[in-house]
């Protein structure tokens, strides 16, 4: 039995300026690997209080996690105060080093002599590489005690603790389970249904276990298996998504770090097929989102943003007559600007985003009401009518994203 605890250092958590979440990330993580976490502490960037708080865990813990301060400032000095209290020192890690002066060359910045502190590591520590980040982790080993050192920005911390943490505490015996994730991606379905349609597996299903997860107009549901080997943790991971996919497969679109521009671009090439997009309430959105997929050049011919009827009638060639009677946003408006911006920009598939991202209503139409409209060479124009809910931010971009998720279907 190994007690745990996690000490999350920085004074920005103690000003209430941050959450800590990285406390919350790591105590779900470990009661997944059947680890007990009996203490949360928390300490600001003072060197004699982080001391004090570490021998505290000591006395009580045999795991000790520490979040925080591992950056190049001043400020950041939890590895120092560690490998003074553990009687070693801190020595250079080439890799670490070859990374960041690799960095700073890419961005063409000059390095000064706080950023190769943070190549520094314990002495003898096993070091955990940071794969979105600068700062490398630490796992170290001193008179039965398991030291961890993470850094904060919880897009570095949540990697590497499934990625480089849980390999060692593998390698250790500490957890003596293979463990395997797999995040399922969702969209058209609200967090809420999703929870609502497989909440018998949520409430009963331990291995593997299930954790849903909200953001961006998209649901994801991590699923976490362990067994003795990686064959069997596998197997169960392809159980679970069968018994899942079974119940709400129409709306899964993917799995762990894809995204839904990225499924379409994947779509695209693999048809060959180039796309171009209309734009009225997205105001270039939809194109925003589909360029960041690297490659975008090879499936994207460009965008038109109509945000006036003047645009959308002299450069869209949309009818006046559809303009005057049905409105700019229609679904007749959608699907000329869909057709037409095929044809004008020479593209396969064109896609189009009308509607009313609010906060007042115009032409007399609700706020949310959204017309996407996907035209093709030699197929019937579809339209998805849409009645959106929520900020004129979230209409604006769940219009974009449901945009991509029609094209996937
Ligand atoms: P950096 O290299 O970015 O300085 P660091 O390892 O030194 O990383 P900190 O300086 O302590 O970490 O924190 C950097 C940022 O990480 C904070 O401003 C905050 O946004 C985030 N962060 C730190 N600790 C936590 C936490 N416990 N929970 C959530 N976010 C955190
Ligand atoms: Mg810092």
């Amino acid at each position: 039995e190994v007690n745990a605890e996690i000490i999350s250092v920085g004074s920005e958590l103690l000003l209430g300026q941050i959450c800590n979440t990285n406390a919350q990330f790591l105590s779900k993580e470990l009661a997944i690997l059947g680890i007990n976490v009996y203490y949360h502490t928390g300490v600001g960037d003072n060197p004699e209080r982080l001391k004090k708080i570490i021998i505290q865990a000591q006395e009580r813990s045999d795991l000790i996690i520490l979040t925080g301060g591992l950056g190049p400032t001043k400020d950041d000095l939890t590895k120092d105060v560690l490998a003074e209290l553990l009687n070693t020192k801190l020595v250079y890690n080439q890799e670490a080093m070859n990374r960041i002066e690799a960095y700073f060359k890419t961005v063409n910045r000059a390095m000064t002599e706080n950023n190769r502190k943070q190549a520094l590591v314990i002495k003898d520590s096993y070091v955990l590489e940071n794969k979105t980040g600068m700062a490398p982790g630490m796992a170290y080993s001193h008179e039965g005690k398991i030291y961890i050192l993470l850094p904060g920005p919880p897009k570095e911390l949540q990697p590497m603790f499934l990625d480089e943490v849980r390999p060692f505490l593998h390698e250790q015996g500490i957890i003596s389970n293979f463990i395997l994730s797999r995040v399922l991606r969702f969209y058209g379905i609200g967090e809420a249904q999703l929870e609502a349609d497989i909440e018998d597996l949520i409430v009963s299903q331990t291995n593997p276990s299930i954790a849903p997860l909200a953001g961006d107009g998209e649901v994801t549901l991590r699923l976490t298996a362990k067994s003795k080997t990686e064959q069997e943790s596998e197997k169960l991971l392809d159980e679970m998504e069968k018994t899942i996919l079974d119940r709400v497969g129409r709306y899964f679109y993917g799995y762990d770090n894809t995204s839904l521009p990225i499924e379409v671009s994947k779509l695209l090439s693999k048809k060959n097929l180039r796309i171009a997009c209309a734009e009225s309430l997205t105001g270039g959105l939809f194109a925003q989102l589909l360029t960041q997929v690297s490659g975008a050049g090879m499936i994207f011919n460009g965008g038109i943003v109509s945000y006036t009827n003047e645009v959308k009638n002299k450069v869209l060639n949309v009818s006046q007559k559809i303009l005057d009677e049905e409105g700019a946003v229609s679904s007749e408006c959608a699907k000329a600007m869909a057709e037409n911006v095929r044809k004008i920009l020479n593209a396969d598939i064109g896609i189009s985003f009308t509607g009313v991202a609010g906060p007042t209503k115009s032409e007399g139409k609700e706020v949310g009401t959204v017309f996407i409209g996907i035209a093709f060479k030699n197929k019937e124009t579809i339209i998805y009518p849409l009645d959106l809910i929520g900020s004129r931010d979230a209409i604006r971009s769940r219009s974009a994203y449901n945009g991509f998720y029609y094209l996937l279907k």
